[in-house]
């Protein structure tokens, strides 16, 4: 395994070790906030309501971490104020690291940052153990995912660990997703957030000049992968919520499964790019929805009000359930933890007595 300082300069390893990133390498994992809610039986994220991911089981990783070639305005990651932006379009890294030691590590890390919340007294403890053997990786936690070059092994590696993956990704590579087709991710997320150049350019900052052109390449293979996939559209109240034929004429190339329409959340270090008047309501969410869906011909789901979401499904999901079936895709991770749970039941009525 490589050195972080490798990668990172000491400020920004002290910076994000201070916020709670477990770094190593090139890559990192932070507890999501819903993982630790779901774990106090508090709110799951909206990815367990609309397609049944268990929050109290995810790792929230990145094999990027120190790596993106935008600087969107309205991210609230500390990326690109304090982590470097790429200067060249093949980044010439001291060396990367293997998907077996990433996979590996995230979950040691994820098992490290989970490990003082027994002492809580609103633990539920059933989820805590069943936390002990994630599910699920959320490949989405700072920089761009598709700038690891051995990305579509890493993938790989995670599912032959009976580990799901979403994959977010800023699009602006696709001989990546191309060579991802083969091996993709449970379900691939796009994030499309301008339906002009113009827009993209001003609310995405891409640091290379062919970034739409790519960005559009990108969004017609998303009509060729196996997987799920989605495009998803962060709306900045002012910037972006607008032009909602050509959303979905852009759109429309890529023939998504799904789309979420997400407000913008003032938070993070994007409060120090945007005023909180660019955060838009739920209301403003959903009738920008539900226009993007009539111009488009897809259906309009389910939403989460809290998280200020809407899904939009394509014509052939209508009637059909969005939960993914996990048990089936990964029946032998599955039968694993019914044995481990079935373990600590018994030690648990064992106590009791
Ligand atoms: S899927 Fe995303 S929001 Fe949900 S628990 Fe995982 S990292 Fe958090």
């Amino acid at each position: 395994m490589h050195r972080v300082k490798d990668f990172l300069p000491i400020s920004t390893i002290e910076l994000l070790q201070k916020q709670g990133y477990f770094l190593f390498g090139h890559a990192a994992v932070k507890t999501c906030h819903y993982t630790k809610q779901a774990l106090r039986s508090k709110k799951s994220c909206y990815k367990q309501k609309f397609y049944g991911v268990q929050s109290h089981q995810c790792i929230q990783m990145s094999p990027a971490s120190a790596f993106c070639d935008q600087k969107c305005v309205y991210c609230w990651r500390p990326t690109h104020t304090f982590i470097p932006v790429l200067k060249s379009q093949s980044p010439q890294v001291v060396g990367v690291d293997s998907p077996q030691e990433i996979v590996e590590e995230s979950i040691r890390g994820q098992a490290i940052q989970l490990s003082g919340f027994g002492g809580f007294k609103d633990v539920n403890r059933e989820k805590l153990a069943e936390s002990k053997l994630p599910k699920h990786a959320a490949l989405s936690l700072t920089g761009e995912p598709t700038l690891y070059p051995q990305l579509p092994e890493l993938i790989q590696a995670y599912h032959q660990q009976g580990i799901s993956t979403f994959l977010v990704s800023n699009g602006l590579h696709p001989e990546m997703l191309e060579r991802l087709i083969k091996n993709p991710p449970t379900q691939l997320y796009l994030s499309v957030d301008s339906p002009k150049k113009e827009i993209h350019d001003s609310l995405n900052k891409p640091v290379f000049s062919d970034s739409w052109k790519k960005l559009n390449q990108s969004i017609e293979l998303l009509s060729q992968f196996p997987s799920r996939t989605v495009i998803r559209i962060t709306c900045v109240k002012g910037k972006n919520m607008q032009f909602p034929q050509e959303f979905a004429a852009l759109i429309q190339k890529g023939n998504p499964d799904f789309v979420e329409i997400k407000g913008y959340v003032h938070i993070g270090f994007s409060q120090y790019r945007l005023p909180r008047n660019c955060m838009p309501s739920f209301k403003e969410v959903k009738a920008f929805a539900q226009e993007i869906a009539q111009h488009l011909g897809y259906h309009y789901k389910m939403d989460d009000k809290e998280s200020l979401v809407c899904l939009l499904v394509r014509s052939d999901w209508k009637d059909k359930s969005t939960i993914i079936p996990f048990r089936k895709l990964f029946p032998k991770a599955f039968e694993e933890q019914d044995a481990h749970m079935q373990k600590w039941k018994e030690r648990q009525a064992k106590t009791k007595k």
